[in-house]
Parts: C-alpha cells; structure tokens; sequence
C-alpha cells in the first residue's frame, strides 16, 4: 500500500495525540518517523509508532518528558532525558551542545535515558544545519540484546549507530551525513523483512545455532531467537562496542551488560561531539578542500551500472521520489498501526480516513 506523506503523517500524530502526547511534541514525532520513510530508512519509520503508543500506554515512555540538564562542566553536558520521546529530548539536547560549540569551539553532550532517538542522521543533520560537524556514538538497549559480536554465536549489543555529519561545504550544497547501525542491518530492517515476507541480505544473521540464515524469522519468528552480525567482522564489532562504552557508559545510561535492566522499552544513550570547523582556521579553505575531495570521489568511474554516491545522496534521492509517489506501507504494519491506535482510543476507521486510505 502506498499512502502520502502528509495523510500518513497526520495520522500519526492524532495517534500520538490519542496516547497522551501534546501537539507539539506529537508533531516533532510524528514527522522525524515520516522524514525516515521519506529517506528510505522504513525501519525507523511509522512502523515504530505502534511501540511508541504502547510503550506510552505502558508508562515506558513519559509523553511530557523534556531534557533536564544533571552537570555542566565547561562544554560538557550531562543531559538526562527522562524517558521522554527521543525526538523531542534528543533534540532539546542537541541545541545544547550546539550552543556549547558556538561559545566554545565544541559541545560534548551526553545524553541518557532517552526512549527511542529515532534516525541519527536527523541530530547529525541538525548540527550541519547550524554549521557544525558533529560524531555521534548511540547505545541501544531494547529487550535482550541483539547482536553478536564477531566470532561470537549470542548477542551482546544493541544495534548501536553511529553518525557523522559534515556541514554543506559549497552553497546550495547538502550536509555529507554518514549514519548507520553497527549491526550488518538494523533490526527494524529485520522486522520490515519478516512483515513483508522477504528474506534479509547474506551475511546479516544467524540462527540459535549460531549458523548464517537469511530468514527473519530467526529474529521475529516463533522459535529460538539468533542473532544480527556487526558489519565489517571485528571492525563493526569494535565499533559496537565503543558505542556501548560512550553511549552507555560515559552518558550514565547503561550499557548491554546482565546488571542494566532492559525492560524499560527502547532505550537510547549518545554520547554527542559538536565541532565548530571554524576554530581550526580558515573556514573557506576547510570547505573548498572538503568538496574537492567530494567531487574527486565523486568521480570515480562506477564499476557497474549504479553511479558513485556519498553518505546523504541516496536518502536524498529516495526523498525525491516517495514525495512524488507515495510511501510503501506493509499491510502487517498498517494493520499494527490501526490496532495501536485502537489500544489509544481511535478506531480503526477514524484512523484510516485521516490517512487517506
Ligand atoms: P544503511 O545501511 O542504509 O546505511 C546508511 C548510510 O550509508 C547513510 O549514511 C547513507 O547515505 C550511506 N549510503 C548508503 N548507500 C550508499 C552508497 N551507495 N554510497 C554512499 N553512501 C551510501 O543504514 P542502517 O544501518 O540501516 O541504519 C538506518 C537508520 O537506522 C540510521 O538512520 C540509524 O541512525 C538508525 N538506527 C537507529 C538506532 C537507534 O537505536 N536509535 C539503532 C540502529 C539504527
């Protein structure tokens, strides 16, 4: 089903509403779970807002929850995200640390116990945005975790992503945004495989046994769970876990270890660096060697039929045309979607008309 993106959008957020969210707030939401279907990241698009509505109605999730800063200590900020939406504290946090780096040179936010931050890419984005470069080193914990690490046939990580975002370096130019999970795919890939009634890519999962698999269903399935694989053997592995030591452990939000409670919904930390690249000297150089570099990649002859592309191009296209066409909609997520919404008081015709569909 294809719906579009301002009728599913405003769908969601009368869902939101429904479970308790003020209009602001479920307006910030509703359209970060939008903007990640329009990019082409389904995973972390409206087939979330089911969990967020019940995890809402569980009181996993505080609606009201807005950042409170717990230290400050020069550019280092602790923030403490009350279980509030990720969207909505992870932002607020985000404009700290961006403010840090405008007095400073650099921010360090430390953000913990946020539910679900969402897409990385979009605090990333925020930062480019303002101007500034910004890494950003995310632990999840969500349940038992989710990913093996290399050689390992049990999970021990969440699919903790990582985001590097770059400000445009010409006019008109757009952020290079580099953000993804340290799993081979994120686990909302899975999840939107196993709706779908696809497979997933070679090399992603493994099943109880510890053996390659190919079927969600070894996540999602009835049976024993598997697991995910880190991308990049010991290289994604290592990187899962920084995430987990910077994201869990600095922030003070814990980490995917057996002592840290992790049935509290979807819990994020990140540990957030906001970089004015205007401290390092001449600004205009930085840009202009950066986007030389852009354009040199860029014009790498293609080893196949699909061009050369940076971290941000592909989302971008993707945009261009879910605008134009519409947004794909499993019918096992629409059918969570009106159910949730159900659990939130709307029926399931109210619900549909809003959309559209
Ligand atoms: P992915 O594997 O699709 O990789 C996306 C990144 O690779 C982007 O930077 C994209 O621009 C770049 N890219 C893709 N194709 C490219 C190409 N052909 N050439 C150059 N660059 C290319 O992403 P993913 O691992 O599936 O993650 C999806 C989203 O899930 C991300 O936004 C991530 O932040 C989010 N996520 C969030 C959590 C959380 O706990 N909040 C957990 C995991 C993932």
């Amino acid at each position: 089903m294809l719906i579009r993106a301002e009728t599913l959008q405003a769908a969601i957020t009368r869902m939101l509403e429904a479970a308790g969210t003020a209009p602001d707030p479920a307006r910030i939401v509703a359209a970060d779970l939008l903007e990640a279907n329009l990019q082409g990241h389904d995973s972390h698009g409206v087939q979330l807002a089911p969990r967020y509505v019940l995890n809402a109605l569980a009181g996993k999730l505080d609606p009201k929850a807005n950042a409170q800063v717990v230290r400050r200590d020069g550019a280092v900020i602790v923030v403490d995200g009350g279980m509030g939406y990720g969207q909505v504290v992870g932002r607020q946090a985000m404009d700290l640390a961006i403010a840090a780096a405008k007095d400073s040179g650099v921010g360090l936010l430390a953000l913990r116990n946020t539910h679900h931050l969402g897409r990385i890419g979009a605090y990333g984005d925020r930062a480019a945005q303002a101007g500034f470069l910004s890494i950003h080193f995310v632990n999840a914990v969500t349940g038992p975790a989710v990913v093996a690490p290399w050689r390992g046939s049990t999970s021990r990580f969440g699919t903790n992503p990582i985001c590097i975002a770059v400000p445009a370096t010409k006019p008109g130019g757009h952020p290079l945004l580099l953000d993804f999970a340290t799993s081979a795919i994120a686990i909302g890939k899975v999840r939107v495989a196993h709706s779908a009634g696809k497979k997933v890519p070679e090399n992603s999962l493994i099943d109880h046994t510890g053996k390659p698999t190919t079927d969600p269903a070894s996540m999602y399935g009835a049976g024993p769970r598997g697991a995910l694989l880190p991308f990049g053997m010991h290289k994604g592995s290592g990187l899962a876990l920084v995430c987990e030591i910077l994201g869990g452990a600095l922030t003070g939000g814990g980490t995917n270890q057996p002592a840290t409670p992790n049935d509290r919904g979807i819990v994020n930390g990140m540990l957030a660096i906001v970089v004015d690249p205007a401290r390092f000297g001449d600004l205009d150089a930085f840009r202009a060697e950066a986007q030389a570099m852009i354009d040199h990649v860029k014009t790498s002859a293609p080893g196949g039929d699909e061009p050369v592309l940076v971290a941000g191009e592909p989302e971008r296209l993707t945009k261009a045309a879910r605008l134009r066409d519409g947004i794909p909609v499993p019918d096992a997520t629409w059918d969570e979607i009106l159910a949730a919404a159900a659990e939130a008081g709307i029926t399931r015709g109210d619900l549909a008309a809003i959309a559209g569909v």
